[in-house]
């Protein structure tokens, strides 16, 4: 029997939080939006671990856009140089304060279209954060987890994170859009990882297509 697109996308949802039922992000050290914006742009390219360990005596030393604004290059770099990229990330960082305090009174916006033109933001930032503080449903922030496993699972037959995202939003409710996020990262990283999917211990495997597991296997 064959069941319908909007059927498998609830069958996944539906295992996938019976499967992670605290999947939540793994940015922990943060207590306003401008601190979660923050520790997201820091994780570009770096892991979560590596943001948690550094943020603590940042958000110390500089809890607000104000003071972040004010702080020199050489400052943010100290605090944050065990972070992958942390020289251009010093420089996001310090413009990001510098454009919330003058274009939004410290505050942080919450469109993606104004967050995008924030230094060191892309879609992928703003939706993190429009979904996990504001409880803004505007888009559905596609990592590289989101990215491989939407293949595998044949939601998407694109490889650009813009195009997952709008293939994404199609089918996956809009009250999910924050969610789908973080329990595919916890797929991806527990199960269904790059190099070595272990499809013959996943619950999704009677409904899992597998599209491109060979192929990744070879690369
Ligand atoms: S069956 Fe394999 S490819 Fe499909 S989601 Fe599970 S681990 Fe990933």
């Amino acid at each position: 029997m064959t069941i319908s697109v909007s059927q498998r996308v609830e069958q996944i949802l539906s295992l996938l939080e019976t499967n992670y039922p605290n999947s939540t992000g793994s940015l922990i050290n943060f207590s306003s939006p401008f601190q979660l914006l923050t520790a997201a742009i820091l994780s570009a390219q770096s892991t979560d671990k590596q943001v948690n360990a550094v943020t603590p005596k940042l958000f110390e030393r500089f809890p607000n856009p104000i003071l972040l604004s004010h702080a020199t290059i050489e400052e943010i770099e100290s605090l944050i140089s065990s972070v992958g990229l942390y020289k251009n990330k010093a420089k996001f960082l310090k413009n990001m304060a510098s454009h919330l305090t003058e274009k939004y009174n410290s505050n942080v916006p919450t469109t993606i279209k104004e967050l995008i033109k924030l230094p060191g933001v892309g879609r992928k930032t703003a939706n993190v954060l429009l979904n996990d503080w504001f409880g803004i449903h505007e888009g559905i922030a596609v990592d590289t987890h989101v990215k491989r496993i939407s293949y595998r699972l044949e939601l998407t037959e694109n490889s650009n994170p813009n195009k997952i995202e709008e293939d994404l939003k199609l089918i996956i409710p809009e009250g999910k859009w924050g969610k789908i996020t973080h329990l595919l990262i916890d797929h991806g990283r527990k199960i269904c990882r790059a190099q070595e999917p272990l499809c013959n211990e996943c619950f999704l495997s009677t409904i899992c297509p597998r599209i491109g597991v060979i192929k990744d296997l070879k690369k």
